[in-house]
């Protein structure tokens, strides 16, 4: 899994701030974050060998960050550390579960593919890139790609630049939400390979040259929309890697997004056991 780690604060309040930041906090948390980091603690929870490329800073958070990972069980050996600091996200969420974002400058653009040690790749059965800038994830593509290591991408909200374009053609597994999907809908047309479109509440849809397969998601009391992609695309990968059915993939995802929604911040405690439990009951 390669992207961004993060350190995530956060504030609960009960109305989004308005334009001038004014919120009144009624409690706040503290956990690991960043997009890859949470694809990547989910898949470790369904029991899938996982780890982590990114970049963390040398201070008290970048320590945080690997011992939460460290003991989730994802492999932290690859994960670059680089003077300055870990980026850390404010997320704000408001009773309906909606968020809002700000961040500082933090060092979870500093990684390279030139990082990635060959030994690292060549263990891998597949590789999951999530916002992570453009050029990077284009030359890890790349790389994996000459080993025939498939690529699934999520841009996780970064599908603002032509640059992703090439990715987007390309990877053997593309997962976008529906305002995503909606801004490139010209290159999945013409897509040779399945793309996941999800749909919040609807759950979601994998569209392929050989038509279309809906799961219509699960009815759920949304507490905290953060990090339901993430796990969305955790349960997806998971069952792709353990050869069950595109039904049943799309399935499992949107259980493992019905659990993130309820869980409070970016993170979600997923096993299969829950999985399979949460898909037995609703
Ligand atoms: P993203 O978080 O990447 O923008 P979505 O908002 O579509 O994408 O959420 C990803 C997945 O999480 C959905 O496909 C669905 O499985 C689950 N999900 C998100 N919001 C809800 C909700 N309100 N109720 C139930 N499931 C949800």
């Amino acid at each position: 899994c390669a992207g961004h780690v993060n350190w995530d604060v956060t504030l609960h309040v009960d109305d989004l701030p308005d334009p001038d930041g004014e919120a009144a906090i009624t409690h706040q948390s503290q956990a690991g974050g960043g997009s890859a980091s949470n694809t990547a603690t989910a898949l470790a929870g369904l029991g899938i060998d996982v780890s982590l490329l990114g970049s963390v800073g040398d201070d008290q958070y970048a320590t945080l960050a690997r011992d939460e990972l460290d003991s989730v069980g994802v492999d932290c050996s690859a994960l670059k550390s680089v003077s300055g600091e870990t980026t850390v996200k404010y997320i704000v969420v408001d009773e309906d579960g909606e968020v809002f974002v700000f961040a500082n400058e933090g060092v979870n653009e500093a990684y390279d593919a030139d990082d990635l040690a060959e030994e690292t790749l060549a263990a891998a059965d597949r590789l999951h890139l999530t916002s992570q800038d453009p050029s990077t994830a284009a030359d890890l593509a790349k790389r994996a790609r000459k080993r025939s290591i498939p690529v699934s991408f999520d841009p996780g909200r970064r599908l603002d630049t032509r640059a992703y374009d090439d990715l987007i053609r390309e990877v053997d597994l593309l997962f976008l939400n529906e305002r995503e999907a909606d801004a490139v809908e010209s290159l999945l047309e013409t897509r040779e390979f399945p793309t996941v479109i999800k749909r919040g509440n609807g759950g979601a849809t994998v569209r392929s040259p050989d038509g279309r397969i809906t799961h219509e998601g699960f009815d759920v009391d949304a507490s905290d929309t953060a990090g339901a992609g993430d796990a969305f695309a955790a349960g997806y990968l998971a069952s792709v890697l353990r050869g069950r059915s595109v039904r049943d993939a799309l399935a499992d995802a949107n259980a493992c997004g019905a659990l993130a929604v309820q869980s409070p911040g970016a993170r979600v405690d997923l096993s299969l056991s829950a999985v399979e439990r949460y898909r037995r009951d609703h």
